[in-house]
C-alpha cells in the first residue's frame, strides 16, 4: 500500500547533503511533493504538524539509476504489471529514479508491445520513472538480449510514437552504419543518446561525440579492446576516446565484476567527480539471494553478477547484467574512490539528473522534488532507512 502525500512533513536533525557540495542543511520541510525550506539548526520551525527525526543522520537526494533491466523478481521488458512491481521494490535501495532498459523487445515486430508497457510507467507509484532507456537496436555488438541493425531513422520515429515519446535515452554504437543522423534526432527530440556495444575507432567515437552523444554508459563493459596490428604499438579505440574528450561523462557498474576498480579510478581521474555516473545494469534478483531466475531471456543464474544459465548450450555462462543495488554501488564507490563524500553522492544522483536534463531532481534546491533517502551508516555501507518519492514514503525500515 501506498501512502498518501506527506503535505508539511518536516524531516528534523539530519545532516541534509547537497551532491557535489556538502551539507547544507540541518533540517528539511517538505510541501505539495516538494522541497518547500531547508535551513540550519537554529532555524528549525517548531510549528510543523508532521515531523521525523533523522536523529543526525544524513539525508541526500535519492538515487537515479539510468540502466536497469529488472530488481529482485522483476523485469522490465515485456510485462507492464512488472514495471509498476519494481517501482515500488526500489526504495529500500534509495533509489527514487529509474529509467527502466529495454532490449530484447526492440524489433519491428514487437514494437505493438511498447505502447503498453510506457503506459506503465505513469501508473508506477514508487520510484519514478520518467521514460525508457533503450539499449539499442542501433548497436555493433550484441550482448546478452541485444539486438543489433544499422542507424534506421524511420524505425526511430515507429520506437519513438509506439513509446508515446516516453523514451529518455537510448543506446547506440558509433560504428554503425548511419549512425550519425540517428544521434542528431535523438537530441531534437531530447533523447540522451549513450555510446556503448562498440569496437569504434577513435575517428568514429569522436563523429558520433560532435554529432551529439556525450556519454558512454556501462562504460569498459562491451567496449572490447583494439586488436593489436604493429607489435609494440598500443592500439587506441572508443575507450581512450571517451577517456580523453572532456565533453563526454561516463556511467559504470561499479559491482566489482564488470570493471576492476583500477578501471574506474581511471575513468574517475580522467572525468572528475561531476562526470562520473554510476549504474547497475541491473537484471532480476538484484537484492535477492543468488540463485537461478526466469527471466525473458531464459534462466538466469545471479551471485556476483547476472549470467544466463543454459548448461551445455552456447552462451552458457555469458554475463547478463548485474546483481547490483545502487546502494551497494555507492558502497562499492566509497571503498574504491578517495573522494569527499558529497561527491560521491554526485555520482549517485545528481549527474545523472543533469545528464538527463531532470532539474529537479538529484538536489536539495527548493523547489526540487522532495525524492529524499535517510541513511544509515552501516558496516556494509549505507542503507536506506526512510526514502520518499515526490513527498510520498514509498519505504520506511520500521515498518519491515
Ligand atoms: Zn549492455
Amino acid at each position: 500500500m501506498t501512502k498518501p502525500v506527506d503535505t508539511d512533513l518536516l524531516i528534523a536533525d539530519v545532516r541534509a547533503l547537497e551532491p557535489g557540495e556538502g551539507v547544507v542543511a540541518a533540517w528539511v520541510r517538505i510541501s505539495g511533493g516538494k522541497i518547500a525550506e531547508l535551513g540550519s539548526r537554529d532555524t528549525m520551525p517548531s510549528d510543523c504538524p508532521r515531523r521525523i527525526d533523522g536523529a543526525g543522520r544524513l539525508l541526500t537526494p535519492g538515487l537515479i539509476d539510468i540502466h536497469t533491466h529488472g530488481i529482485e523478481q522483476y523485469v522490465y521488458e515485456p510485462d507492464p504489471e512488472q514495471i509498476v512491481a519494481a517501482s515500488r521494490r526500489l526504495g529500500r535501495y534509495g533509489t527514487t529514479c529509474v529509467l527502466p532498459t529495454l532490449c530484447a523487445m526492440l524489433a519491428p515486430e514487437r514494437i505493438g508491445e511498447l505502447a503498453s508497457l510506457a503506459a506503465a510507467l505513469s501508473q508506477s507509484d514508487g520510484a519514478s520513472m520518467p521514460g525508457f532507456h533503450l539499449e539499442g537496436p542501433f548497436l555493433a555488438l550484441p550482448g546478452a538480449g541485444v539486438r543489433t541493425m544499422a542507424g534506421d531513422l524511420g524505425f526511430l520515429e515507429e520506437l519513438w510514437a509506439a513509446a508515446g515519446g516516453k523514451i529518455a535515452a537510448m543506446s547506440i554504437s558509433p560504428e554503425v552504419p548511419n549512425i550519425l543522423p540517428v544521434i542528431e534526432r535523438l537530441r531534437k527530440l531530447g533523447v540522451v543518446p549513450l555510446i556503448t556495444h562498440t569496437r569504434a575507432t577513435v575517428e568514429q567515437t569522436q563523429a558520433a561525440i560532435d554529432a551529439g552523444a556525450r556519454h558512454a554508459t556501462h562504460f569498459y563493459d562491451v567496449f572490447p579492446l583494439p586488436e593489436e596490428t604493429d607489435p609494440g604499438v598500443r592500439p587506441a579505440g572508443a575507450v581512450e576516446a571517451v577517456l580523453a574528450d572532456p565533453r563526454c561523462s561516463a556511467d559504470v557498474v561499479a559491482d566489482g565484476v564488470h570493471v576492476h576498480p583500477t578501471a574506474i579510478r581511471a575513468v574517475a581521474a580522467a572525468k572528475g567527480f561531476r562526470n562520473l555516473i554510476l549504474a547497475t545494469d541491473s537484471n532480476i534478483g538484484a537484492g535477492l539471494p543468488p540463485g537461478v531466475y526466469d527471466s525473458p531471456l531464459g534462466k538466469v543464474k545471479t551471485g556476483s553478477a547476472a549470467r544466463l544459465h543454459r548448461p551445455g548450450l552456447p552462451g552458457d555462462g555469458c554475463l547478463a547484467g548485474s546483481t547490483l543495488t545502487m546502494d551497494r554501488g555507492m558502497a562499492n564507490l566509497f571503498d574504491w574512490l578517495d573522494w569527499p563524500e558529497e561527491q560521491i553522492w554526485a555520482v549517485g544522483s545528481g549527474n545523472a539528473a543533469r545528464l538527463l536534463g531532470l532539474t529537479a531532481k538529484g538536489t536539495l534546491r527548493v523547489g526540487a522534488d522532495a525524492d529524499l533517502v535517510l541513511w544509515k551508516q552501516t558496516a556494509a555501507g549505507p542503507r536506506a532507512v526512510c526514502t520518499w518519492v515526490a513527498g510520498r514514503c514509498v519505504f520506511d525500515s520500521n515498518e519491515e
